[in-house]
């Protein structure tokens, strides 16, 4: 189906399918139906179009929504439309078209919030009218009378269905922006939940996820084939910082910290900051020895070029320390002893790196 063609099929999900389920449940699949509905035309639908219209508009005058109409549909096209219809009554009903017509109006009334209730009159006059010039048929035999009134009904109701299906339309879309802006700002929130605001690294808890994950990816791939290492690390001393220059220069070097971090490690090693001035690096598909050189490569990074901050040449270090995953081993116990090999570079003077094998 060219959904293209049928964009309001297409929304309230009228496929092939569908449209055949909706035919079958209001009884018109049968094919004895679409040869009823052909004869409809020549039959019974008269040369008194333009009068049976008239009439339906004269009733519909008085309806309190055709003021709306006027207004927003415009009662001409609204009287073209329906003349249309009646001069196309039961053609070609089984197809997407047909329905898309339908659809669409519906939109249209939905959209300038006229009730559906003006909508559905015309069906029910049109149905009425129909039924009356059925009855001034004195040619037509018992049979053929039951047949055509059946399709006149199952087709009104058919209409009618498509109707209040085509005013669900500008809901499904509003619902639909709804659920745009509540999904971008999901994301806008998870984005932040998932950022440290200062550093632009991961969170602790995006931290702590991300970790449990890698876990599960190490196990998974097995231990010796894929292997995790942990950097915990912690500046030298920074209290003295914030001190000498005060707690908004302590949070550049944070931000030019982190910056050094990255840039001293792989694309797919992931920083987060764990505390204050305490930052980790996950690192997947690393043995303990490449884990210590990139250990080594931050903490030269960090010392070898003083922070460039305001008007201030500020000289720092950092001390590493450096842990591999082992069998069975929780993300936690991983953290307490990366975090136990980084307090033994502090004890050893600072600014060095200390793995767990070197304890
Ligand atoms: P050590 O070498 O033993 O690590 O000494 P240190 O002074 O760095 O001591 P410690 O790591 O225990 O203290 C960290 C200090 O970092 C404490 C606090 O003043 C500072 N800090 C923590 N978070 C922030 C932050 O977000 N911004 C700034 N400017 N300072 C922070
Ligand atoms: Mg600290
Ligand atoms: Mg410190």
């Amino acid at each position: 189906m060219n959904t293209e063609a049928t964009p309001h099929c297409a929304a309230l999900g009228f496929d092939k399918n569908r449209i055949q389920q909706t035919l079958s449940l209001l009884g018109l699949d049968a094919p004895h139906e679409k040869v009823a509905a052909s004869s409809l035309l020549p039959e019974i639908i008269p040369e008194r179009v333009d009068e049976i219209i008239n009439s339906c508009f004269a009733i519909m005058v008085d309806s309190d929504s055709f003021e709306l109409i006027e207004k927003d549909i415009g009662t001409e096209p609204f009287r073209q439309e329906w003349k249309y219809r009646l001069q196309s009554f039961g053609k070609n009903f089984t197809t997407p078209g047909y329905f898309e017509e339908r659809l669409a109006l519906a939109a249209a009334f939905a959209h300038a919030n006229i009730p559906l209730g003006a909508l559905q009159l015309p069906s029910f006059l049109i149905q009425q009218a129909l039924i009356a010039s059925l009855s001034d048929k004195s040619d037509l035999n018992a049979h053929k009378n039951r047949v055509l009134l059946n399709i006149i009904l199952n087709l009104t109701a058919l209409d009618l269905y498509l109707s209040a299906e085509g005013y669900r339309l500008p809901e499904l879309y509003e619902l639909e922006e709804k659920l745009d802006t509540l999904r971008a700002e999901a994301s806008r929130l998870q984005q932040k939940a998932w950022t440290d605001e200062l550093t632009g690294t991961m969170s602790y808890r995006k931290l702590m996820e991300s970790l449990e994950h890698h876990i599960k990816r190490a196990v998974r791939r097995g231990h010796e084939r894929s292997p995790l290492c942990l950097i915990m690390s912690d500046l030298d001393f920074f209290k003295k910082i914030n001190d000498t220059y005060g707690h908004m220069i302590g949070d550049l070097v944070l931000r030019h910290l982190a910056a050094r971090i990255k840039s001293a490690t792989r694309d797919f090693d992931m920083i987060g900051r764990f505390g204050g001035e305490e930052f980790v690096v996950i690192m997947a598909d690393t043995d303990l020895e490449l884990a210590k050189v990139i250990a080594e490569r931050i903490r030269l990074g960090v010392m070898k070029t003083p922070f460039h901050i305001k008007k201030f040449n500020i000289h720092i270090t950092i001390s590493l320390g450096v842990a591999m995953l082992k069998p069975g081993e929780s993300g936690e116990s991983l953290l307490e002893r990366a975090d136990a090999a980084m307090y033994e570079a502090k004890r050893r003077g600072r600014n060095c790196v200390v793995t767990t094998k070197e304890m």
